[in-house]
């Protein structure tokens, strides 16, 4: 009787993969923003549907606020504002997001820009398009005039916009959703998290028997989807990959993608397959991601060692070849990382 019990709590110990019985990782997913969120953490206790039922609280609220995709939400109903110039206090959630989105669109020159929504919507990348044909010259002219964030002020929770604008935050606010629920948990005593949100991610600390997060950055084709490029450990940091070979479409053998460049309205075109940026803030690692991205190889690398930013390009040539660069930050991040790269 006594062996018999010895034996299955053996099984019992090494169906948990020889870790201590007490601690493990818990993994939660589910819909959100357009796509999908994964989450694991470590707990010695299944706190799942606790967590998760938190965690899908926080992101409705979070849709509540910046989402162009709900007519109703705070955002949304300053987009429809029918009286131009608007002044008006906002939450602290929707200054905290716009004051980054604006921080970045001054350091990128203006590569990155939330008042894009309307070339966005133009190309039929928006809420209510479908992506399939280039707009004609003049209306590209006319919508390129409602496009700027100068006409933007924030100061503190008090906005001002002085001109019609539409604000499209796409592109930063998954990287901050990112932020705020790893902040979630960590007010649960979890310290050891990988926080996923359509691609944007945050790990933190290490899984049982301290093995770090492993990541992987997509190979950049649109017949390989989600293959895995390069692996690597952020640690205690936030990553987002901005590329093109995902959402976009395809005219006279050109392709068309999602981000667009706020100066001449036309979505970009370079030999950059994808850009990967790492940063403490998943916020910001998102947006700097769609900046450099519009940058392109050359400008975007000059910014990132300017800013000393940890950026991860893939470049794509004329015949389809790989190559891949890599700043002086991310080197000095991820010295292992470079003994991949052929
Ligand atoms: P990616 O991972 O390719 O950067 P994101 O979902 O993070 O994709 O951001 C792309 C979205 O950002 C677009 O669908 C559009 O709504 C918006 N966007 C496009 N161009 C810009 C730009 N220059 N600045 C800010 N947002 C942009
Ligand atoms: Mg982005």
């Amino acid at each position: 009787m006594y062996k018999l019990l010895l034996s299955v709590v053996a099984v019992l110990l090494l169906s948990n993969c020889g870790l201590p019985a007490s601690e493990r990782v818990y993994k939660v997913s589910g819909p959100t923003m357009g796509t999908l969120y994964h989450i694991s953490w470590v707990d010695q206790q299944d706190r799942t549907s606790q967590v998760k039922s938190r965690i899908d609280l926080r992101l409705q609220d979070i849709n509540k606020i910046m989402s162009t995709y709900d007519s109703t939400s705070e955002l949304s109903r300053i987009n429809q504002s029918t009286m131009w110039p608007v002044q008006q206090r906002i939450s602290t959630d929707l200054s905290d997001v716009l004051a980054k989105a604006l921080q970045v669109n001054q350091q990128s020159s203006g590569a990155f820009d939330i008042t894009v929504g309307p070339l966005v919507n133009l190309w039929g990348f928006g809420p209510d398009g479908s992506p399939d044909r280039v707009p004609e010259d003049d209306l590209l002219e006319e919508v390129l005039t409602s496009v700027g964030s100068d006409v933007v002020t924030l100061s503190g929770q008090s906005l001002f916009i002085s001109e019609k604008r539409y604000l499209d935050l796409s592109a930063i606010a998954k990287g901050w959703a990112v932020d705020d629920i790893s902040l979630l948990l960590e007010s649960y005593g979890i310290e050891n998290y990988l926080v996923e949100i359509g691609g944007e991610i945050k790990t933190a600390g290490v899984k049982p028997q301290k093995v770090s997060w492993k990541v992987a950055i997509e190979r950049p084709d649109v017949h390989l989807q989600q293959t895995a490029h390069r692996v690597f450990s952020p640690g205690n940091r936030a990553l987002a990959t901005s590329g093109d070979y995902r959402n976009f479409f395809v005219e006279n053998g050109i392709r068309y993608s999602h981000t667009i460049s706020p100066v001449n309205g036309f979505p970009v075109e370079h030999e950059l397959a994808s850009v990967t940026v790492v940063n403490n803030s998943a916020a910001m690692a998102d947006a700097w991601a769609t900046a450099l991205n519009v940058a392109g190889p050359a400008d975007g690398m000059r910014l990132a060692e300017a800013l000393e930013l940890g950026v991860y390009m893939i470049v794509r040539d004329q015949h389809g070849n790989l190559s891949e660069l890599t700043s002086t930050t991310f080197n000095k991040w991820f010295p292992e990382f470079l003994d991949q790269i052929p």
